[in-house]
């Protein structure tokens, strides 16, 4: 893809993926529609991720708090605010927050973020607040406190929609992939070792791209399986894309410092996939 900067390349990003929650009790079936699907253990982790740089830093998604950790059975390990102060980012200054979509995983608490201004696809909007949601199937991963919370933070106008394709920064751009819900966004970040993807659920686990099977909660299918050939274009390499909930990416990248043990990795060094 070509890059709008040709010839005088911008400071790279740091990286990095912040681990707050966990899902232990899952198997197979629970993430993965078709192929040869077995009832093995297959657990999620739960990220918020941020790119960084002397002038900018960019939070992508918000994350969960209690109350949905006690009503979806997850394991809150941190609040996310919490654990993005551990790796050093301060929420309530915070000027930039991606939301890849408005799932209850990815959008609470926004409230942490007073400062910020929240990007976001005009087709998530809509259909989180739209005819979709009359469907128990469609609203079910979304918790309806955000949804507002969302649009009293649109009303206070600090709210950018974005439509398909949008460089934020030279170096940091969004890309609309649908097929989960349908208006999932990705972020391409520009970083030392060259253009990586936080997929976000356009890919929830390696296998789910690796094996081109869909996770269970789609609004297309067919967007689903398309988004795993795009993401693949937008990054580098395959080692370039980074699943949006695979406890393996906390495996393959080094922490990011030696007190962030299991709660914040580095994304913008290669990662060891002989680890996994
Ligand atoms: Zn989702
Ligand atoms: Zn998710």
């Amino acid at each position: 893809m070509p890059n709008s900067f040709e010839g005088r390349l911008p400071e790279p990003f740091e990286l990095f993926a912040v681990r707050y929650a966990h899902h232990g009790g899952r198997k197979m079936s629970d993430n993965f529609i078709g192929g040869d699907i077995h009832e093995s253990a297959s657990p999620l982790d739960y990220f918020v991720w941020v790119a960084r740089r002397s002038d900018k830093t960019f939070v992508i998604d918000t994350g969960f708090g209690p109350e949905a950790a006690k009503e979806r059975g997850r394991d809150l390990l941190r609040l996310p605010a919490g654990a993005l102060k551990l790796a050093g980012i301060d929420s309530t200054q915070v000027e930039h927050v991606i939301l890849t979509h408005l799932h209850y995983d990815h959008a609470g608490s926004l409230d942490a973020f007073p400062r910020a201004r929240f990007h976001i696809q005009d087709a998530e909007s809509a259909y989180a607040t739209g005819r979709c949601m009359c469907h128990s199937y469609l609203r079910h991963p979304y918790d309806v406190e955000n949804v507002v919370s969302f649009v009293r933070h649109l009303y206070a106008g600090r709210v950018t929609f974005h439509d398909s394709v949008s460089e934020l920064d030279p170096g940091l751009s969004l890309h609309r992939v649908g097929g989960h819900s349908a208006g999932l966004q990705v972020v391409r970040v520009w970083t030392q070792r060259g253009w990586v993807v936080v997929a976000s659920d356009a890919a929830h686990l390696y296998a789910n791209m690796q094996r081109g099977l869909p996770f269970p909660v789609v609004y297309n299918a067919a967007e689903m399986i398309e988004g795993f050939e795009l993401i693949g274009r937008l990054g580098e390499s395959p080692e370039h894309i980074v699943p949006g909930h695979d406890p393996l990416v906390m495996k393959f990248y080094p922490r990011l410092s030696p007190e962030l043990e299991a709660i914040a990795v580095r994304l913008d060094v290669p990662p060891n996939v002989s680890r996994g």
